[in-house]
C-alpha cells in the first residue's frame, strides 16, 4: 500500500502550510485553550473543542503519541463577576461548570486530553514567572500593587496578529482582560485586590490579588509541557488578545521560541448571525440533547466543515429542528446501514481483489485529504465513495466484511459517530419464538408455525424469510 502524503498545517503564525516537523520524533506536543467555567459551554466553543479533538486524532492517525493539555480557566473576571451574582464562592461556582463540561465532551466522544490544569492550582507558578519579567525588565509595578506587561520591550510584540507596532502608543495600559486590536496596550499580569474580587485572592510579593488571564495559560503550559512545545490552538478570537499576549510572557520570560504552529479555528454562527443570548440564538450541547438530538449528530455536524471556514448552524430557535443536525443523521444513518448490511452477512463472501483495493485505496484517500491541513471535506468524499463502492460488492457476494469493517473502524478512529455493536432490537421472547417457529418448520408443524407468526405480529414483529434464514422486523 502507498504510504500517505506528510502531514500539513496552516500555521497562524507564518499564514504558510507547513509540513509537521515535531520537536521529539513521535511525539507531538499541544496545548489548547480551553473553557471558561462560568456557564454551559455553548455549541461555538464546542465546535474549537471538537477541532482540536480532530487535530488530536489526526495526530494519532500519523502514529504521534499526544501529549494535550486543555487548561480550565477558573478564575478570571467573568468567573468572578457570576459566581457572585450566584452567591457561591468561586470554587463552588465553577465546580457545577466543571463538572458539565466533562459531561458534554463524553456526550461528543471528544477523546480526553492527557492533562486539564485548573488555574487556582497554578498560582504560585504564575508568580514565579511575573517576578522573572519583572526581572528582567519586561513588566513593571504600577501604584505599588499591580504588574503590567511592558509591550515597548519586546519588539516582536504582534508577530502572530500582524500588528504594526510602529503605529502605536507606548505605555498606555489595559486592567481588563479582554480588549480589542485597536486597544493594543500594556496588559495586566497582576490585578491588585479591590472589593469587587470578594473573597478571590492571593498573596504575592505586590500584596493580595490574583493573575491575568493571558498568564495562566503561559503559566500552566511551561509547567506541564516546558518552554518551547509543538503546537497551540483555539477559537480564531483568542489570536488577540490572548494568543498574543501569551508568546509575549513565555518568550520573554525562558528566552526562546514558545510555539512552533498555531492553529485557529473560524467561528461557529448560528443562522448567519453571531451567537448570543440577546439575540435567542444562543445553544448548549444539553440544549440539542434535550431536544433530541444525539452527540454523534450534534459532533458530524460540528466537525464536517473545515476548521478554517466559517461553520453556519441552522436551527429553528423556536421549534429547535435543526436542518444541519438532521443533515448529520442522514449521513450517520447510511454509516449505519452500510454497518447493518455488513453484520446482517452471516459469514464472508468470497472476498475479491477489487475489496481489498477498494479499502486500500479509500483508507490512503482519507489519510491524505486529512493531512492536507485538515481536509475534512475530502475525508468524507472518501468515506461516502468507499461506502458506495463497498455495497457494490456486497450486492456482488464479493465484499470482505472484516475488511470492510477495518476500514470504517479507521474512518471512525477520526469521525468518532459511527456505533459497531449492533443491539439486539428484539426482545428474548420473540427471538425465542423466531427460534422455535424453525424448528416446528423444520417438522412441518405448520399449524404450529401460523401460530407463532400470530403471536409475533401480536408482539409488533413480522418474519421474513431470506436465503439467510427467517428475520424479524418492527411492524
Ligand atoms: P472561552 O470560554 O470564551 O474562553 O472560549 C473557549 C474556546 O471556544 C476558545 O477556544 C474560543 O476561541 C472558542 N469559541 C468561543 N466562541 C466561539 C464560536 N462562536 N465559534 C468557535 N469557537 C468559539
Ligand atoms: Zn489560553
Amino acid at each position: 500500500m502507498s504510504t500517505a502524503a506528510p502531514l500539513k498545517f496552516q500555521n497562524t503564525l507564518t499564514r504558510q502550510l507547513e509540513e509537521f516537523k515535531p520537536l521529539v520524533p513521535g511525539q507531538a506536543s499541544l496545548y489548547t485553550c480551553g473553557p471558561t467555567v462560568y456557564n454551559y459551554a455553548h455549541i461555538g466553543n464546542f465546535r474549537a473543542y471538537i477541532f482540536e479533538d480532530l487535530l488530536r486524532r489526526v495526530l494519532q492517525l500519523n502514529g504521534y503519541k499526544v501529549n494535550q493539555v486543555m487548561n480550565l480557566t477558573d478564575v478570571d473576571d467573568k468567573t468572578i463577576r457570576d459566581s457572585q451574582k450566584a452567591g457561591l464562592s468561586l470554587n463552588d461556582f465553577t465546580a457545577i461548570y466543571k463538572k458539565a463540561f466533562f459531561e458534554d465532551l463524553k456526550a461528543l466522544h471528544i477523546e480526553p486530553a492527557e492533562h486539564y490544569p485548573a488555574a487556582t492550582d497554578y498560582i504560585p507558578q504564575m508568580i514565579t514567572m511575573i517576578e522573572t519579567l519583572l526581572t528582567k525588565g519586561h513588566a513593571y509595578l504600577a501604584d505599588d500593587k499591580c504588574v503590567y506587561y511592558k509591550i515597548s520591550a519586546f519588539p516582536e510584540y504582534g508577530k502572530l496578529a500582524k500588528i504594526d507596532m510602529a503605529n502605536q502608543r507606548s505605555g498606555t495600559r489595559i486592567s481588563t482582560d479582554e480588549y480589542e486590536k485597536e486597544s493594543v496596550a500594556d496588559f495586566a499580569l497582576w490585578k491588585a485586590w479591590d472589593a469587587k474580587d470578594g473573597e478571590v485572592k492571593w498573596d504575592s510579593p505586590w500584596g493580595l490579588g490574583r493573575p491575568g488571564w493571558h498568564i495562566e495559560c503561559s503559566a500552566m503550559s511551561h509547567a506541564i509541557l516546558g518552554p518551547h512545545f509543538d503546537m497551540h490552538t483555539g477559537g480564531i478570537d483568542n489570536m488577540f488578545p490572548h494568543h498574543e499576549d501569551e508568546i509575549a510572557q513565555s518568550e520573554a520570560c525562558h528566552g526562546c521560541k514558545y510555539v512552533n504552529t498555531w492553529l485557529h479555528c473560524a467561528h461557529l454562527q448560528v443562522n448567519n448571525t453571531k451567537m448570543s443570548k440577546s439575540l435567542g440564538n444562543f445553544f448548549t450541547v444539553r440544549q440539542l440533547l434535550d431536544a433530541g438530538f444525539t452527540g454523534a449528530e450534534i459532533r458530524y455536524a460540528l466537525i464536517s466543515t473545515h476548521y478554517r471556514m466559517s461553520l453556519n448552524f441552522l436551527i429553528d430557535p423556536e421549534t429547535k429542528n435543526s436542518e444541519s443536525l438532521l443533515q448529520a443523521r442522514s449521513a450517520i444513518q447510511r454509516f449505519q446501514n452500510f454497518l447493518g448490511r455488513l453484520h446482517d452477512l452471516g459469514k464472508d463472501g468470497a472476498p475479491s481483489a477489487e475489496a481489498a483495493k477498494v479499502s486500500d485505496e479509500a483508507e490512503l484517500a482519507f489519510q491524505n485529504a486529512l493531512n492536507d491541513d485538515m481536509n475534512i471535506s475530502g475525508a468524507l468524499a472518501a468515506v461516502f465513495d468507499f461506502v458506495r463502492d463497498a455495497n457494490r460488492l456486497l450486492d456482488a457476494g464479493t465484499l470482505s466484511k472484516e475488511r470492510a469493517v477495518a476500514t470504517m473502524k479507521v474512518f471512525n478512529s477520526i469521525l468518532g459517530v459511527i456505533q459497531f455493536e449492533v443491539k439486539n432490537e428484539f426482545p428474548a421472547e420473540a427471538l425465542a419464538l423466531l427460534e422455535e417457529r424453525a424448528a416446528v418448520r423444520k417438522a412441518k408443524d405448520f399449524k404450529r408455525s401460523d401460530e407463532i407468526r400470530d403471536a409475533l405480529k401480536a408482539m409488533g414483529f413480522v418474519v421474513e424469510d431470506s436465503a439467510s434464514g427467517a428475520k424479524l422486523k418492527k411492524i
